[in-house]
């Protein structure tokens, strides 16, 4: 099978490509290819994020390799955290305090509209592709659910009533901006190897 490259150590974001990508590509985490360090992620939007840890592991390995990057908008907070999601109360990165702090923003306020965002980088043979997803969204008042992982316990996405981190793992997975992303990625990856046989 055809190896490539997920730049992400989350086991989380990993398990979800695998699923999508499953039938053709071997997907490796940056561990796997002796990457232990995080990739600072030093872009001021989630397309140059996305771009810097693909290119990261491109210009060090030459293996062809995807990497994402994710941002929650909210409305009334005029789209933060947005390309600051994951140090959103500290640089530490913790999304327990993240996630308290968005919490603690929104106390009182009506307007609870928001937006998961997705950019995936993807270079093949030193050529590079994005693809975007999005889901629309609430932000609840309490944290609901243990599953998934960050904002997921205040995210209930339009249409439904449970929060992704309340859904089964398969619902999240089929509907999440992620995986709207990964699928235009598996979509342009099977194209490719049609067109080369
Ligand atoms: P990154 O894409 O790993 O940089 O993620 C940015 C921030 O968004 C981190 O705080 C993540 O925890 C959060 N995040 C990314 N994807 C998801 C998701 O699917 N659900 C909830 N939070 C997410």
């Amino acid at each position: 099978m055809t190896k490539i490259v997920f730049a992400t150590n989350n086991l989380h974001k990993l398990s979800e490509a695998r699923h999508i990508l499953k039938d053709r590509y071997e997907v490796l985490k940056l561990g796997d290819i002796g990457i232990n360090e995080d990739i600072p992620e030093t872009g001021i939007t989630l397309s140059e994020n996305a771009s810097i840890k693909s290119w990261f592991v491109y210009n060090r390995t030459g293996l062809d390799c995807f990497s994402d990057d994710t941002g929650l908008e909210v409305d009334a907070l005029d789209g933060r955290p947005g390309v600051y999601s994951a140090r959103y109360a500290g640089e530490e990165g913790n999304p327990e305090k993240n996630l308290e702090k968005l919490l603690k923003e929104l106390e009182g306020v009506k307007n609870r509209t928001a937006r998961f965002k997705t950019v995936v980088s993807l270079i093949l043979d030193g050529v590079e592709y994005k693809f975007e997803g999005s889901v629309e969204g609430e932000i609840i008042r309490e944290k609901r659910g243990t599953g998934g992982f960050g904002y997921d316990p205040v995210f209930v996405p339009s249409g439904y009533n449970q929060t992704f981190a309340e859904m089964p793992a398969r619902l999240k997975n089929s509907i999440s901006h992620r995986a709207k992303a990964m699928r235009k990625l598996s979509a342009f990856l099977t194209g490719q190897t049609n067109e080369k046989g």
